[in-house]
């Protein structure tokens, strides 16, 4: 039996160790080290008897260790390398395996949708903002495209200038709703953090590190994919130098953190604790390139205005006055949003932000407050709308929910009462909806119609004084 592969061998593969040596001297003069040739020789006598077992010798494969006695013959490389037939396999596989991945890597980011397409995308999503989105989906695009060219060509000779963005805008007005939206959309992991609980590396409080760690973790612990994913780190304006007059409680802090945050923008190799929290000396890293993650910072940059306003005024005659005219409020939204669409590097710097952070943020994009006509398409427009969101829930009961117009006029006017923007939909709808909610499954549901109406909203009735017949279920 082994004779016959020997021989079959030695006719198929030329180059295979372990075959007869017979017509090769060579050969068999460097193998003579390999000691084990005569006990080779002893154990596959067996097989072809004292004719069939000329010298014949034994090779070890240098990978996995196994003799040729075990795993067959092998394929010899110079100065008495070899590798047997199941290594060749594993690492045939370990090269597809990483070819798929490369490929899968440039095929994702050869899909890099344009920033028509992205505002398009975003749009089904968040509502108004345009200035913002189109900002944002020229910076996400430009940035990726740059990435993927890096990786195609000769990344050596590309200096990769990333484009993180800043987007100052109220509570609630959708800042971080555009970021994960288009994290979404460009299916690239995605990681929140909050810039007022980072503090500098040995204080109490999350070390930048972690927000690396989240970006992990939504990659399933993928590097390659993490380090091309986006973050968005909230509430950047209130980590502002002592100058500023916006934080009183982070004082000392403030500027270590904004330097920590600079590095990680501007592109570092982190060393991420794999289980977060502390950093202790035996434990093990994972070593994290920031260069071509995406950040996306986000601030309210309460008073900014004020600072544009400022230097707009020394600039520009006439415009100063504005403020002081006393029309009413919608002129001075107007207003506001007119100095918002002015800001620049400097104004953000003057707010307290330290040079060196903003100048790593070249996309400045104010939000704007969202006005109650958005409010009311936030409520009904997006996929995952909230008055969707209940309908469905009615719908599973086998009832119908209605909203009339003013009922969804009345819900954004009591929302655009707390000042935090869209966030405050939710808390409203819910107090209408709770008891509503409750009492739902007690009822007998069939063909049921419930309205909610201005009244409704605000009396707050209970569900069997909303309920109406079908008109076709009689
Ligand atoms: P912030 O600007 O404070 O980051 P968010 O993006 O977290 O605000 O918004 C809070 C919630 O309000 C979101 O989950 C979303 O449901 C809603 N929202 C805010 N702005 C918009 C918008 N422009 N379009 C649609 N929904 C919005």
């Amino acid at each position: 039996m082994s004779k016959s592969w020997q021989d079959e061998n030695v006719g198929a593969e030329p180059v295979a160790a372990g075959r007869d040596t017979g017509s090769d001297s060579g050969d068999s003069g460097s193998g003579g080290s390999d000691g084990g040739d005569s006990g080779g020789g002893g154990a596959s006598g067996s097989g072809g008897g004292g004719s069939g077992f000329r010298g014949r010798k034994v090779t070890t494969c240098s990978f996995c260790g196994k003799t040729s006695r075990e795993v067959g013959p092998m394929v010899e490389g110079p100065s008495e390398v070899y590798i047997c037939s199941n290594c060749v396999d594993l690492c045939q596989n370990i090269f597809k395996q990483e070819r798929r991945r490369v490929s899968s890597i440039s095929s994702a980011l050869q899909e890099i949708p344009s920033p028509r397409e992205i505002v398009e995308f975003m749009s089904e999503y968040v509502i108004g903002q345009e200035l913002a989105k189109r900002s944002l989906s020229v910076a996400v695009h430009t940035h990726y495209k740059r990435l993927l060219h890096a990786e195609s060509d000769d990344a050596n000779n590309i200096e990769l200038d990333k484009s993180n963005i800043l987007l100052i805008g109220p509570t609630g007005s959708g800042k971080t709703l555009l970021a994960r939206t288009m994290a979404r959309m460009l299916k690239v992991p995605f990681a929140i953090g909050d810039a007022t609980t980072l503090t500098e590396a040995g204080y109490v409080g999350e070390d930048v590190e972690n927000l690396l760690l989240k970006l992990l973790q939504a990659a399933d612990f993928d590097v390659e994919a993490a380090q091309r994913g986006i973050i968005y780190i909230d509430e950047v304006d209130k980590v502002g130098k002592t100058s500023s007059n916006v934080s009183i409680t982070r004082d000392v802090s403030g500027e270590g953190v904004q330097q920590s945050l600079l590095k990680m923008l501007e592109g570092t190799v982190a060393n991420v604790p794999p289980q977060g929290g502390r950093k202790h000396p035996e434990q093990q890293y994972i070593q994290f390139d920031t260069r071509n993650v995406l950040f996306i910072c986000g601030g309210t940059f309460v008073g900014l205005e004020e600072i544009i306003r400022r230097r707009v005024g020394q600039t520009r005659i006439g415009f100063a006055g504005l403020s002081t005219d006393g029309a009413g409020e919608k002129v001075q939204q107007i207003k506001r949003e007119e100095l918002l669409a002015q800001v620049t590097n400097e104004d953000v710097v003057e707010y307290g932000m330290i040079p060196e952070l903003v100048g790593r943020l070249p996309v400045i994009t104010p939000l704007m407050p969202l006005p109650n006509t958005a409010l009311v398409k936030i409520l009904t427009e997006p996929k995952n709308a909230l008055i969707r969101q209940y309908q469905h829930m009615f719908g599973l009961e086998g009832a119908k929910l209605t909203f009339t117009d003013d009922a969804l006029d009345e819900i954004a006017a009591l929302a655009a009462k707390r000042a935090t923007g869209a966030r405050a939909l939710r808390a409203v709808m819910e107090e209408i909806m709770l008891n509503l909610t409750f009492d739902l499954p007690d009822l007998d549901n069939e063909g049921v119609e419930y309205v909610i109406d201005a009244a409704a909203v605000r009396n707050k009735p209970k569900l069997e004084q909303l309920r109406v017949k079908r008109a076709n279920s009689a």
